[in-house]
């Protein structure tokens, strides 16, 4: 492709993080033609046997349009050769607490999906491509220190510690931080400037489980749900969900605040509560494994993280991912945001003709606001999947959301529903996405007073007519 090696003296760029987004961006850099050196803590995932395979837990992902543009952006082929493996959901399955009633809300206007894929799964296809890309990939290299961010003549110095304790030093010309919400990229950034960064725990944990595929020979099919529908049991103060994998299983997470696992003090307590909320997927998943994985799994927290700016102050050093913006997983944008990072980044770098030190410096006012647009809309989209999604009001007026968006839009004026602006749309930006929303929104409450205030004068009317019968009648 025209954007393939179109630098004269390569510079040296290292990337710490492999996972999902350090992957991605590692691909970008070395697509561009710079030299690309990507270390990561953990042993290459790539390596390990099916039996420890086994052992390990993995979530699903839904990716949706922004992190889809983004591979694309990256490499057309390895964009279509991941894609293969995704299971589309054209819509939310809500769960009724009988577990008897499903109800299929869907997401697109036009029956556009979101993509349920094995976060494990994706990692290792992203790095066999950094493989045959020829990368230079350093596993069980966990970055300690890094030194000549503050000096514009110095290159970049990174410290690590390999599996075997020995110590190991590096030096590049630009540093890409894409070490996850508790990263050290970060914290080693901060003495050279003035960032401003929080991070905040949410009352929240998750447990993994797991619902196996349907082995009954009689079956229809090896799916005991519907595998193209986002799976939700919601319960107002908690929820659980399940995503489809190809083979027939899915992958399923309880969510809730930390007092309501906590307040369950056995197994047997565990199972009883699930039985009673989710009668239905305790048939699926079972005793056995409810008990199992409460005794054993770990309980996931949630955590937001919030940094400005991204980079220091010289452009030798940029945070990408949830290393800058760890948001709670429930508007499913956290990994296509990060992937959204990179191509950002990579426009602009196009835009500034590789100079890779403007673009570092550009790129903490381009992304700021769209930032911090998803991270709050995550956090918002909690209470829609938890409690909203059963009540009525919401329900009508997302009808007539979804009624506009089909029927207006593009004939009179432009009318897209906030859920297809964030997922489908990867050309509207967050920030922009949620300006549009509050016009849209404040168009539906004027529709909504008004249909309410017309019902009540034709109540007030239709009352009034009566009683003048009535009283005429009998007097
Ligand atoms: P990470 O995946 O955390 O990778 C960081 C890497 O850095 C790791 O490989 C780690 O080993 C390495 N590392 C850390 N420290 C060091 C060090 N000192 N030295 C060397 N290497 C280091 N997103 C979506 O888009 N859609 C979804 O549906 C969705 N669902 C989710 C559900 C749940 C329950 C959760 C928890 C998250 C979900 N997300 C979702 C978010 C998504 O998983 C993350 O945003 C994404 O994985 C972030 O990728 P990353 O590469 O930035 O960070």
């Amino acid at each position: 492709s025209e954007r393939r090696g179109s630098i004269p003296q390569p510079k040296t760029v290292a990337i710490v993080g492999g996972g999902l987004v350090g992957c991605l961006a590692a691909l970008a850099f070395q697509t561009k033609g710079y030299n690309v050196t990507l270390y990561d803590l953990r042993p290459d995932p790539t390596l390990i046997t099916d039996r420890s395979r086994k052992n390990l837990r993995s979530i699903n992902l839904a990716v949706s349009n922004r992190g889809i543009r983004a591979l694309q952006y990256v490499d057309e082929d390895m964009a279509q050769r991941i894609l293969q493996h995704i299971i589309p959901m054209k819509g939310r399955m809500i769960h009724d607490k009988t577990g008897t009633k499903q109800e299929s809300q869907l997401y697109g206007l036009f029956g556009e999906s979101i993509n349920s894929i094995d976060r494990s799964f994706l990692n290792e296809c992203l790095i066999k491509e950094l493989k045959e890309a020829k990368v230079n990939i350093h596993f069980n290299h966990k970055l300690t220190k890094v030194s000549g961010l503050g000096r514009q003549d110095e290159l970049i110095t990174l410290s690590f510690v390999n599996d075997n304790h020995e110590f190991i030093t590096a030096k590049f010309d630009y540093l890409i931080g894409a070490d996850g919400a508790h990263s050290q990229v970060r914290y080693q950034m901060q003495p050279s400037m003035r960032m401003n960064f929080s991070q905040k725990y949410i009352d929240m944990q998750y447990l993994e489980l797991y619902i196996p595929p349907n082995e009954d020979p009689e079956a229809q099919s090896k799916f005991s749900i519907d595998a193209n529908h986002l799976h939700i049991w919601p319960r107002h103060n908690f929820m659980l969900i399940a995503l489809a994998n190809k083979d027939g299983s899915f992958t399923s997470t309880f969510f809730s605040p930390w007092s309501v696992i906590e307040s369950i003090k056995s197994s047997d307590e565990f199972v009883t509560f699930f039985a009673s909320n989710f009668p239905d997927a305790f048939k699926l998943i079972g005793e056995e494994q409810l008990k199992s994985v409460f005794e054993n799994n770990p309980r996931g927290s949630l955590m937001q993280v919030d940094v400005y700016p991204y980079s220091d102050p010289l452009g030798k050093s940029l945070l990408i991912g949830d290393a800058a913006h760890s948001m709670v997983p429930f508007y499913g944008q956290g990994m296509n945001c990060g992937f959204e990072d990179v191509r950002v980044l990579m426009e602009l770098l196009e835009k500034n003709e590789n100079n890779v030190t403007t673009t570092f410096q550009q790129y903490s006012d381009v992304r700021k606001k769209d930032l911090d647009a998803i991270c709050k809309l995550a956090l918002d989209n909690y209470y829609e999947m938890s409690s909203k999604v059963t009540n009525v009001w919401y329900l009508l007026r997302k009808k007539l959301d979804y009624t506009l968006g089909r029927y207006l839009n593009g004939r009179l004026i432009q009318w897209l529903p906030l859920y297809t602006m964030i997922s489908f749309r990867d050309d509207i930006p967050y920030a922009k996405a949620i300006a549009i929303e509050k016009r849209q929104a404040r168009i539906l409450n004027r529709i909504e007073y008004g249909t309410i205030g017309a019902i009540g004068i034709f109540a007030a009317v239709k009352a009034a007519t009566y009683w003048h019968n009535y009283y005429a009648r009998n007097h």
